[in-house]
């Protein structure tokens, strides 16, 4: 079995083999729509947007040199001489008119054309006066137009060459590139590609994903399901979630019976492989370990496909195998062909979930493609391959906090159908937090799981062989992978080598590197007591598989001295946890307290600690009352110091009990050293 990141990253590194050979790359040409991929660079032609100069304002264009003329007699005139600015009118231009008036008199007089908001502004004419301006009237039957009284010197002084004009070209200038190569067209491309006159273009051809349902039971129409028959739940599920993606095109390919044998299965699945041009395909149902479960058979002797991998460590979808099926295209050049096949459980919601965990970041990188501008040229196959899984990006992720606790699978890792809702909280740097929420049982055949689920939760094995713990607690955070749907969702989402997702993975298969401080009373022989303490840390975090002891020291519980200690063991080495172990105090009737030392060393550790995790600590210091009642005394802190190591203080009373969040470790780790 295969932990999810990992199968994600095999996924990935198939997906990017057929980047490699320039596959699902080819072009179409098509009217624009919003979500296409241009396939090439579209620029603006001559002379740009507007093709014409046109008037911004309701108003009289006039010739500049007019208004500098009549500007200069202004400036010259007495101070109780009057002064009226009059134009000839010349006609009419509205919006969309293309016929111009023809110019009429020989006046001395300026002349001025009236125009409409868009109108084209006639040859020659080169400002727009606003009608507010201005009034008209009528002298030796001629229309005229004037400046209106107590405006001359305002429309004088701000009147210059294009005012009020959008000459030629302003809004996109000619060549302008308005949609380049790659860019996936949004609602502003449509307008932009409107003002440029283009109405077809190369775009990128979808990747054509073929759905298959499997198995006797499933009926086509809902009146026969009687006698053992279901309705078939996963194509329209499938069919429909792949729809929303906006990064294939969805196939129907029907239903097939699990009596056919695996050649019968192998030609029809021939057909739409290598005659109908499916590139990817979605098999559901009979690939588990059943009589009847020949899927994998088809795909691997009848189609001589490759098994990636064959059972994913999760729940739901632990029989989910993928394959690749290469063969030689008929281009007679020799260049491989090649098609990702998804065999997926029957059971509808591992089919979901496996089709947005593996499927959907599979065909956001064969359609999108990477961006591979900084990858030095010519790049190894391994080097672009690398490069592409690195940058392909994946599912939104947040941390969210559970409203209500959880049973953990003893079996598996789970991911767990939740709801999201944002908290937001004015009084803490106003920042959002999250809550998530249960969809209820998690069957893997009750639909109703999936429903109004924003993402899934990432919950780790429970029981001693997991995380130490069964239940996960209400208030504990856990990373969510966010459904393309959320409306949370923050774009296309996180590059795979920063996701929590990939890093979970590397967290829990590395060993945590331990740093321990010992705080001793003074009293005690403070090295012997340091290994013992030690020796039981390493032993109920699962020894040393799971964790290495990087550095220990003793310190007395005094502020100072303490906070230097810890210094040293963060800086020495890179630990990813530091254990405080404060020593029990004795009574006088010689039982060990922790409560005096417990509450100076909680007061200084929650001055260097720059996040904290209370209810880490809350669970920690349960866990360990549980073993000894004294140990409920003990304040335990949580929380990451310099931004690198998280810090635990606890009590050498009930120590065994940190066995309860070993399980949680890793995860709290990656969540507190997120940003
Ligand atoms: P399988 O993976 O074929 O063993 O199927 C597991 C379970 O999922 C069985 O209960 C099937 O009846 C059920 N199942 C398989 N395919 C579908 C489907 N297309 N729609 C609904 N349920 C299905
Ligand atoms: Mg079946």
């Amino acid at each position: 079995m295969v932990p999810v990141p990992e199968a994600l990253e095999t996924v990935l590194i198939q997906t990017a083999k057929c980047l490699w050979l320039h596959q699902c790359c080819s072009e179409m040409t098509s009217t624009p729509m919003v979500g296409q991929i241009s396939a090439s660079d579209i620029h603006a032609p001559y002379p740009g947007y507007p093709n014409y100069n046109s008037s911004i304002m309701d108003g009289y264009t006039v010739r500049i040199r007019d208004v500098v003329e009549m500007k200069r007699l202004y400036d010259d005139m007495n101070e109780n001489e009057s002064f009226t600015m009059s134009f000839i009118l010349e006609g009419k231009v509205f919006a969309g008119d293309d016929k111009m008036p023809s110019s009429s008199s020989n006046t001395s007089l300026p002349s001025a054309v009236y125009v409409t908001t868009g109108a084209i502004v006639p040859n020659g004419y080169d400002a727009v006066i606003p009608v507010e301006d201005t009034e008209t009237y009528s002298e030796d039957g001629i229309s005229r137009m004037r400046i209106i009284d107590g405006k001359v010197a305002s429309v004088l002084a701000t009147t210059k060459q294009w005012t009020w004009i959008r000459p030629v070209g302003c809004d996109i200038a000619p060549d302008t590139i308005v949609l380049g190569e790659g860019e996936t067209i949004q609602p502003v491309h449509m307008a932009l590609l409107a003002q440029c006159g283009v109405d077809k273009l190369p775009v990128k051809c979808l990747p054509r994903v073929g759905v298959l349902s499997t198995g006797n039971e499933l009926s086509i129409s809902a009146d026969q399901c009687q006698g053992g028959k279901i309705p078939d739940a996963n194509r329209p599920l499938l069919l429909s979630q792949l729809s929303t993606y906006g990064n294939c095109k969805p196939h129907d390919l029907g239903i097939v019976s699990d009596d056919d044998s695996i050649e019968v299965l192998s030609d029809k699945l021939k057909t739409a492989l290598w005659s109908d041009g499916i590139d990817v395909l979605i098999s559901t149902g009979g690939i588990s370990m059943g009589e009847k479960d020949i899927m994998e058979r088809v795909f691997v002797e009848g189609l001589g496909g490759k098994v990636h991998f064959g059972r994913m460590n999760m729940k739901p979808g632990k029989p989910t195998t993928f394959i690749t099926i290469e063969k030689e295209s008929n281009d007679g050049n020799g260049t491989m062909c090649r098609k990702l096949i998804f065999a997926l459980p029957g059971n509808p919601v591992s089919a979901s979930v496996c089709t947005e965990l593996l499927v959907r970041p599979c065909l956001d990188m064969l359609y999108h493609g990477v961006d591979t501008s900084d990858l030095p040229t010519p790049a190894s196959e391994q080097s672009f391959i690398r490069h592409c899984i690195d940058n392909a990006y994946v599912h939104d992720e947040l941390v969210a906090t559970l409203t209500k606790d959880v049973n953990l699978d003893k079996g598996r890792p789970e991911y767990h159908r939740v709801t999201l809702q944002r908290i937001f909280h004015s009084n803490a740097k106003h920042q959002y937090f999250y809550h998530a929420t249960s969809t209820g049982v998690q069957r893997s055949s009750r639909v109703m799981s999936l429903r109004s689920a924003d993402g899934l939760m990432m919950l780790p094995r429970g029981g001693p062989q997991g995380c130490g713990q069964d239940v996960a607690q209400k208030g504990q955070e856990f990373p969510v992978l966010l459904y393309r749907s959320c409306s949370l969702s923050i774009g296309s989402g996180v590059r795979f080598k920063d996701s929590m997702h990939r890093k979970s993975m590397n967290e829990s298969s590395k060993r945590i590197s331990l740093g321990v401080v010992f705080c001793a009373s003074g009293k005690e022989d403070a090295s012997g007591r340091l290994n013992e303490i030690s020796t039981t840390l390493m032993h109920s975090l699962g020894g040393e598989n799971h964790v290495k002891l990087v550095n220990k020291v003793v310190c007395t519980p005094g502020d100072k001295l303490m906070v230097q200690r810890l210094n040293e063991a963060v800086a020495m080495e890179n630990v990813d946890v530091i254990f405080v172990v404060v020593v029990g105090e004795l009574c006088q009737d010689s039982t060990l307290v922790p409560f005096q030392a417990g509450l100076n060393v909680a007061h200084t550790l929650r001055q260097i600690i720059t996040k904290r995790a209370d209810a880490m600590a809350m669970r920690l210091r349960r866990a360990a009352a549980s073993h000894d009642a004294r140990a409920a005394l003990f304040e335990n802190v949580v929380g990451l110091v310099r931004d690198s190591s998280v810090l635990i203080s606890c009590t050498d009373i009930g120590l065994e009990a940190v066995t309860d969040i070993r399980g949680l470790l890793s995860h709290l780790i990656v969540t507190l050293k997120k940003d």
